[in-house]
């Protein structure tokens, strides 16, 4: 079902929404920002992670990296240290590719037009929508999974979000304010993460119950429709946590691309242990299990039960000290591995 506004409906819906903002909006550091590579940073940091995880690591960033060269020069290492615990880590590896991308391809300068910032890896129509309306004040609309949310309810959409793409995109073009687009664009991501929330939203003070029809309808939280779920499975992990003689801890560090590129782990296999210490500690000795430590990435779970296992020749560069380990950027499974292994060592 597609709400019908006409523009005397639209130009009501931008004066109600933007003087809720003005007294409701957020006060974020990246807000009102008119440096474009700290707003591009914000933005990539904040398309899965809520503004109160955001907030830290933006501050920390900007710190380590305060201009797009400082990022292009780093080290891929430090880039991910930085984003360590925030999770989804291609979108550390491609800010850093992108930043490089400013330098080699755009002479330093950060893009300012649409179609070329689209050429910046990790960068798509509404994170380019969402860094030009902010800090620049352009007019493009913007679709995350907060303005998802809020048109689905607007509209009562009869389909998951994911199949209605070009009727939400419209929907955001023709209710975006062109006067104002820096404040509409914020204004639509406060009623999202502050008001329409997936659960328990406050439609009692939103500003736009009289438009929207899932309120009319009575059922708010019916609305965005949810695709089929699909059964996650569970990996059973084993690692392999190898001590030498010196008390120190095997590392390896995985390939660059893929899940997780680049972050570092304790060797892990699923299934039996055996095939992998055959293959690097034939001789290890088993000591004990670490208790088993449980996450979840979007397609599958993993549980990993970390090993202690002793090791009389140790071979290769990555033992490491535990005291040394905060050097390296590792997964959250891992981390918790580490939080073991350092109460265990004092
Ligand atoms: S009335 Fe309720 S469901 Fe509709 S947009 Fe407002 S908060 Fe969301």
């Amino acid at each position: 079902m597609t709400a019908v506004f006409t523009e005397a409906t639209r130009q009501a819906m931008r004066r109600s929404l933007l003087s809720w903002y003005g007294q409701a909006g957020r006060t974020l550091p990246w807000r009102n920002e008119p440096n474009i590579y700290r707003v591009w940073i914000s933005e990539i940091m904040l398309q899965q992670t809520q503004v109160k995880t955001v907030i830290s690591y933006y501050e920390r960033w900007l710190k380590a990296f305060p201009t797009v060269q400082n990022l292009a020069q780093a080290d891929q290492q430090t880039v991910l240290k930085l984003w360590e615990g925030l999770g989804y880590y291609a979108r550390a590896r491609n800010l850093h590719y992108a930043a490089q991308q400013v330098v080699t391809e755009f002479g330093g300068q950060f893009p300012e037009d649409l179609e070329a910032i689209l050429q910046l890896k990790g960068v798509g129509r509404t994170t380019a929508g969402g860094i030009l309306s902010s800090a620049r004040n352009l007019p493009l609309s913007i679709l995350d999974g907060n303005v998802k949310r809020v048109l689905s309810r607007l509209m009562a959409l009869d389909r998951p979000p994911a199949k209605a793409l070009k009727e939400l995109w419209q929907l955001s073009d023709q209710l975006l304010d062109i006067e104002n687009p820096r404040d509409f664009n914020q204004a639509l991501m406060d009623l999202g993460a502050t008001l329409c929330k997936q659960k328990n939203p406050s439609c009692d003070i939103c500003p736009w119950q009289s438009n929207c029809q899932a309120y009319q309808q009575g059922t708010p939280t019916d609305f965005p429709r949810k695709a089929p779920k699909k059964k996650i499975p569970t990996k059973k992990l084993v690692a392999a946590i190898a001590f030498n003689t010196q008390n120190k801890v095997f590392i390896q560090q995985r390939p660059v691309t893929g899940l997780l590129g680049g972050l570092w782990e304790f060797p892990n296999i699923e299934g039996e242990l055996k095939p992998l210490l055959d293959e690097l500690f034939p001789n290890a000795v088993y000591q004990q299990s670490l208790e088993t430590v449980f996450h979840a990435y979007t397609h599958f779970k993993i549980e990993l039960t970390p090993k202690i296992h002793t090791v009389k020749n140790s071979e290769g560069n990555h033992w490491v000290k535990i005291s040394d380990l905060d050097q390296y950027p590792f997964s959250k499974a891992h981390l918790k591995i580490i939080e073991q292994l350092r109460k265990i060592n004092g």
